[in-house]
């Protein structure tokens, strides 16, 4: 088992179609403690009951700094360390540049980007102490083609944005061996595409992209428990794409 005895923390990851739940499931396979954090309208505690009792569900909203450190701290009461943070929760929208209002601007930055800085901030003492850990940060091909399928503008500047962040908590955080890195979905099937995509559309992007289908949760948990795992160890400040060749 690639993570025995780890404990790792995955945002947003009670949708139990999505990519965070898909990673708490293989984690937990693979021999970790889980615990889930979420919005309490996405009932973490239920998903996490799905991988058995040793694992846990917090609600916590990733854009409030308190109920960042809260959680945090009720995971180290629970399991006393944590080796793993991926920083999954995110929102998108699907608007146009000149359609963009401040609130949206505001809203969707702070779901990927301010998230990804406080749940860094609230795990990164606890690894400090550890001299050790992994941060994988879920951005998006949107950041690297300057354009979702599905997100805006903002979408794209706020999961480009996540790839900064991490190359310089990567750096900053090398030497303690604390390592951060990300992965670049690209259109995977969750329920973030749920209704806004038809059969034909689908099929239609399916066809340019190499691997000739779009991408599954697990094609995403897979990618997650190699940055997690010590088959990893020597990667830090990496962008791992995981879009079926959709960049090529
Ligand atoms: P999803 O909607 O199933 O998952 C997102 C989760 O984030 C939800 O459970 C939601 O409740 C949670 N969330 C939203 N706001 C939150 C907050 N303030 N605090 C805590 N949790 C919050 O969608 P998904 O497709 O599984 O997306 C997971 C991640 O992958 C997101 O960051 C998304 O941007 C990214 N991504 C998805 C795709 C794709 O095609 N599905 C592609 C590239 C990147």
């Amino acid at each position: 088992m690639l993570l025995k005895d780890q404990v790792a923390i995955i945002t947003g990851g009670a949708g139990l179609n999505g990519l965070g739940f898909a990673t708490a499931r293989l984690m937990a396979a693979q021999g970790a403690k889980v615990a889930i954090l979420d919005l309490e309208r996405a009932d973490p505690a239920g998903a996490a009951a799905q991988l058995g009792p040793e694992h846990i569900g917090l609600v916590a909203d990733v854009t409030d700094k308190a109920s960042c450190d809260a959680a945090v701290a009720a995971v180290l009461q629970a399991f006393g360390r944590v080796d793993t943070l991926v920083n999954n929760a995110g929102i998108t929208q699907p608007v146009k540049t000149l359609e963009i209002t401040g609130n949206d601007y505001d809203r969707i930055l702070d779901v990927s980007l301010r998230g990804t800085l406080y749940m860094s901030q609230a795990v990164l003492p606890a690894m400090r102490q550890q001299q050790g850990g992994s941060i994988i940060c879920i951005s998006s091909v949107s950041a690297q083609r300057g354009g979702g399928i599905l997100g805006g503008p903002h979408y794209s500047a706020a999961k480009a944005g996540v790839l900064g962040l991490a190359r310089a908590m990567a750096r900053e955080f090398g030497p303690e061996n604390i390592r951060v890195n990300c992965i670049t979905p690209g259109l995977i099937g969750t329920d973030i595409i749920k209704g806004k995509l038809t059969e034909e559309k689908k099929a239609e992007i399916a066809e340019t992209i190499p691997l000739a289908r779009l991408g599954c949760a697990d094609d995403i948990a897979g990618a997650c428990v190699f940055l997690a795992s010590g088959l990893s160890g020597y990667c830090t400040g990496i962008t791992l794409d995981v879009n079926g060749g959709m960049l090529i």
